[in-house]
């Protein structure tokens, strides 16, 4: 078999189609959502030593001691977004590998990300330009302190967990907007909260236990 049919089978669209059907399985009802899982390669987010497994509904590694997220909470935290509508433009926090934006970005209009190790950035950067996602927007930065040049934002999204919801963030919601975030310990329990922001405050709904890598401080060039 020459080098370009290797791994076929674990990259063709039947694969996909099985995570699909997983997905709806678990809950997911989002049409749109899981269309555009269906149709985005995720092998292309992760090494190559891995990519057999990428539609698996699995975490994965993809260095620096990171993961890419489990397809369900992608779909997950996707469709909760949408939720009330498609936003005009959303935050993530936490680009990663780079697919939580890949999968955005085919849904509402602008993505903003936000990561703070510089290779993974980079590496995030080439896959977007290769699929040809020209509506993302990304820069190296601790997220904790949002990215305040493009606030407001009718959306949030932060894939890594902080202790406690940063105040920046909050400070840059828009009122009537969502931010779906993981809030807990990396030893302890962690649980996906969403923050809707209101005209007097916020208010908060606690839903599923989750498990994500930290939110740390600083970013590393
Ligand atoms: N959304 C990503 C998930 C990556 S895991 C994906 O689809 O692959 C979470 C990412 O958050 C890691 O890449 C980690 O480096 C990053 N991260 C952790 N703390 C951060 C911070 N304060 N600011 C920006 N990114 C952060």
């Amino acid at each position: 078999m020459n080098h370009h049919f290797q791994g076929i089978g674990m990259t063709s669209q039947r694969t996909r189609d099985r995570l699909v059907e997983r997905l709806r399985r678990e809950g997911i009802q989002n049409q749109q959502v899981l269309e555009v899982i269906r149709t985005t390669p995720r092998h292309m987010f992760i090494d190559e030593a891995l990519a057999h497994r990428a539609y698996e509904d699995t975490a994965l590694p993809i260095g620096h001691g990171q993961t890419i997220s489990q397809p369900y909470i992608v779909a997950r935290m996707t469709e909760i977004i949408l939720e009330n509508g498609i936003p005009g433009k959303v935050l993530e926090v936490g680009t990663g590998s780079g697919y939580q934006s890949a999968v955005l970005s085919r849904l509402v209009p602008k993505v903003y990300t936000v990561e703070r190790i510089n290779a993974l950035l980079m590496k995030a950067r080439r896959v977007h330009r290769s699929l040809k996602l020209m509506n993302i927007y990304s820069r190296l930065s601790n997220g904790s302190w949002g990215w305040p040049d493009k606030a407001p934002y009718p959306a949030i999204m932060v894939t890594a967990a902080p202790e406690h919801v940063p105040e920046s963030l909050l400070a840059q919601l828009s009122v009537g907007g969502r931010m779906v975030i993981p809030v807990g310990s990396i030893s302890g329990a962690q649980t996906l909260r969403l923050i809707t922001r209101t005209p007097t405050g916020f208010e908060q709904q606690t839903l599923n236990g989750v498990h994500f890598v930290p939110l740390l401080d600083g970013s590393i060039r």
